[in-house]
């Protein structure tokens, strides 16, 4: 296996260990990188028929139904939004490369003279045409047909690490994206918090995925970005799930059940007998959890990097 951004063939190993599959997790020293050999060799075909029956983010009741993973999902997008939101301009168009069952679209696709969408699994790509009037493509980003048009904003969250060559994505990218246009990007940070600072060591399991191919860092994004030429105005470090989903793993060394209370707001329900103090405990919770995340901003420990970033003239 060769790195995908410098082409090094010298590369030690970070896991043996995935959530599903088998498979080796490489390790690129140059360039901060972990790499994992595709585990498909069509992506339209898998992303199409596999992935979603396998991956689900309500371990509980797994579905791979649109609408339900639309309900679970639509309201954690505060951070995105909040990045795009100065962005919002009715005389320019939004290209969203896997836009899932439009849980980030919905907030959005509105404040846009134009928004398309890409998106694998043709069951949500339906079901996105359906709720919201958008028109979604299902091939390959290289493969759909935009007859000419380019975009002045490009955004793909939690994509890029699905590619089998990132370089070459960035490339596509480029050519779709306007002159003056901005670039989107959200990846998992190979620096997660579960697996650097709190060791959790069923996390492994977990956090290395057949489907992640790569596994970025601040430094491989910056050389991939820099490789691709884009120039990075601003990189994010963001924290989706909360403290007190992470004080779970730890004490447990397993997952809580499905997503909802580790990307909400954190808060108790102590029912009716104690609605004092309930409510300044609630509070506690909610300052000791920003706290925390901002804490791992500032040491750049997130679970995710999010950068927004401009073609090089
Ligand atoms: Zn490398």
């Amino acid at each position: 296996m060769k790195c995908t951004i410098c082409g090094k063939d010298d590369l030690s190993v970070l896991s043996r260990t995935l959530r599903r599959g088998n498979g080796t997790v490489y390790y690129c020293e140059d360039c901060d990188m972990g790499l994992l050999e595709p585990c498909y060799k069509d992506a339209k075909e898998y992303y199409d028929k596999e992935y979603r029956k396998k991956f689900t983010d309500d371990l509980k009741k797994p579905s791979s139904d649109p609408e339900e993973m639309f309900k679970l999902q639509s309201m954690f997008h505060t951070d995105r939004v909040d990045i795009v939101r100065k962005y919002f301009d009715k005389k320019k168009n939004f290209l969203e490369i896997g836009c899932s069952a439009g849980q980030f679209l919905t907030h959005v696709y509105k404040k846009f003279s134009k928004y398309v969408g890409i998106e694998l699994d043709t069951n949500c790509a339906a079901f996105i045409e359906k709720k919201f009037g958008v028109k979604v493509y299902t091939d390959e980003l290289d493969k759909c047909d935009f007859k000419g048009n380019k975009f002045d904003y490009i955004a793909f969250y939690q994509v890029l690490e699905h590619t089998s060559n990132p370089l070459q994505f960035l490339a596509d990218v480029k050519k779709l994206l306007k002159k003056d246009g901005k670039i989107f990007v959200e990846v998992p940070n190979l620096y997660d918090p579960l697996l650097h600072l709190w060791k959790v060591e069923s996390y492994k399991g977990f956090y290395y995925h057949e489907a992640h191919t790569h596994y970025f860092t601040k430094k491989a994004l910056q050389k991939l970005f820099k490789a691709a030429g884009f120039k990075i105005n601003k990189m994010y470090f963001l924290q989706d799930y909360n403290l007190y989903n992470n004080l779970y793993w730890y004490f447990n060394n397993a997952p809580q059940p499905d997503c909802v209370f580790g990307l909400s707001k954190p808060h108790i329900d102590f029912q009716d007998a104690y609605e004092k103090v309930s409510r300044k405990l609630n509070k506690l919770f909610h300052e000791s959890d920003a706290k925390y995340k901002k804490i791992l901003a500032e040491n750049e420990l997130t679970s995710n990097i999010f950068i927004t970033a401009s073609g090089e003239k």
